[in-house]
């Protein structure tokens, strides 16, 4: 296998997994919100997962799965055994004219993950490169950024069941996913934790670069026929010069979906609006960019107490500091309201708000 192999999942000590009381949970999501996890375990291997599995069942506690806590709005104290899934994974498993098939275990931090495919050759997570967030959560909301998406590259993915400890795999069609979606985050949330992701990735280059920025940024640099490496670093600096750094700044990246809507109504809202930018979306019908709409509600930059719309981006809501999830919701009711009553269109939050 031409793929290095390393990190083999297994636990290096034979001690059970320590599951604490009260574990604060501000440092743990990239909001830095304040919540409390009456339960909490670090689980680093297949067998702490199953005896924290054992415990939730048997203490009948309902478990909430953690990666980086980056797609979190925790508005509230977690109910039951909070899950910090750390389990490391990095094996070649296929090296072939299809491809290089490689398993992730779904603690690996993904932009490491991304770093690390292309210091080794391997191509087509270029475009994600700085997403922030754990391997094993990016299949919950089909990551995306700059026309790449997860399910363009995730073949299958291992979740062990919560109500029996059972290991089921899904293919990449099982898990249904759409925009911003899958079935994890619908019938299936918290009901499995996904404990190892495989990719296919690819030795040849093959650039995907037509999306506009990302089109306009490599324009800019004169690059007629970018490489992946050239790809993945305008990537790198569109992101680090519009996107604020959760390190400075708490925030969890988009905090609502871009809204699709039915072609007629994109027409009619075209009409009254013609600078609306409209893109084409699945089954016909047409994406609107919810930043556009947010901004000419007149929110960028706007501040209620600690709660914030960050100054150059109007779709990332921020936490200048000491803000609860509660004013981070007020302020996205407040944003929500003012698109229903001027646009008709009604925004929808991204990240999952617990509480
Ligand atoms: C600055 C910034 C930029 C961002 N940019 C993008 C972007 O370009 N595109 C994009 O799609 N997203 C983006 N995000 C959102 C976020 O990075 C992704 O959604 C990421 O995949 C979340 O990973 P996480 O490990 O932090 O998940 P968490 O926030 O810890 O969890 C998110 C959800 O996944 C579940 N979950 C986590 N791990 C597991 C597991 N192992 N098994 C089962 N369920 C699990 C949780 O229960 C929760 O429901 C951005 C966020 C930030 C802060």
């Amino acid at each position: 296998m031409a793929v290095n192999i390393d990190g083999d999942g297994c636990r290096c000590s034979n001690a059970p997994v320590e599951i604490t009381r009260d574990h604060p949970l501000r440092a743990l999501n990239t909001f830095g919100l304040p919540a409390v996890a009456p339960w909490f375990a670090r689980v680093s291997s297949p067998t702490d997962l199953r005896e924290a599995l054992d415990f939730a069942r048997g203490h009948d506690l309902p478990v909430l799965p953690l990666g980086g806590g980056s797609n979190l709005v925790l508005a509230g104290d977690p109910p039951g055994l909070v899950l910090h899934v750390a389990i490391p994974g990095f094996d070649g498993i296929e090296d072939g004219p299809q491809g290089v098939l490689l398993r992730v275990g779904a603690g690996e931090e993904w932009n490491a993950l991304v770093d690390r495919c292309l210091g080794l050759g391997l191509y087509g997570l270029e475009n994600l490169v700085l997403v922030p967030g754990t391997a094993g959560a990016a299949p919950i909301q089909n990551i995306g950024a700059y026309g790449v998406e997860a399910r363009d590259l995730l073949v299958e993915v291992e979740a062990v069941e919560v109500a029996t400890g059972r290991v089921r795999t899904f293919s990449n069609d099982e898990c249904a996913f759409g925009y911003r979606d899958s079935v994890f985050k619908g019938v299936l949330q918290d009901r499995f934790v996904i404990v190892a992701t495989t990719l296919r990735l690819s030795r040849e280059p093959s650039v995907k670069a037509s999306y506009g920025a990302l089109a306009g940024e490599l324009a800019a640099r004169g690059i007629a026929h970018p490489t992946p490496l050239d790809v993945a670093e305008a990537v790198r600096h569109l992101r680090r010069t519009r996107l604020p750094d959760p390190a400075v700044t708490g925030n969890a990246g988009s905090f609502f979906q871009n809204p699709v809507v039915d072609d007629r109504t994109a027409a009619g809202l075209r009409a009254a609006h013609p600078d609306l930018p409209t893109f084409a979306a699945d089954g016909g019908c047409t994406k609107l960019a919810a930043a556009w709409l947010i901004e000419r509600c007149g929110f960028k930059g706007a501040r209620r107490g600690a709660a914030g719309v960050h100054p150059s981006h109007a779709l990332v809501l921020v936490n200048h500091g000491g803000a609860t999830g509660r004013d981070i919701l007020a302020l996205a009711a407040e944003i929500r309201a003012a698109v229903l009553a001027r646009f008709g269109v009604v925004l929808a939050i991204e990240p999952r708000v617990i509480g």
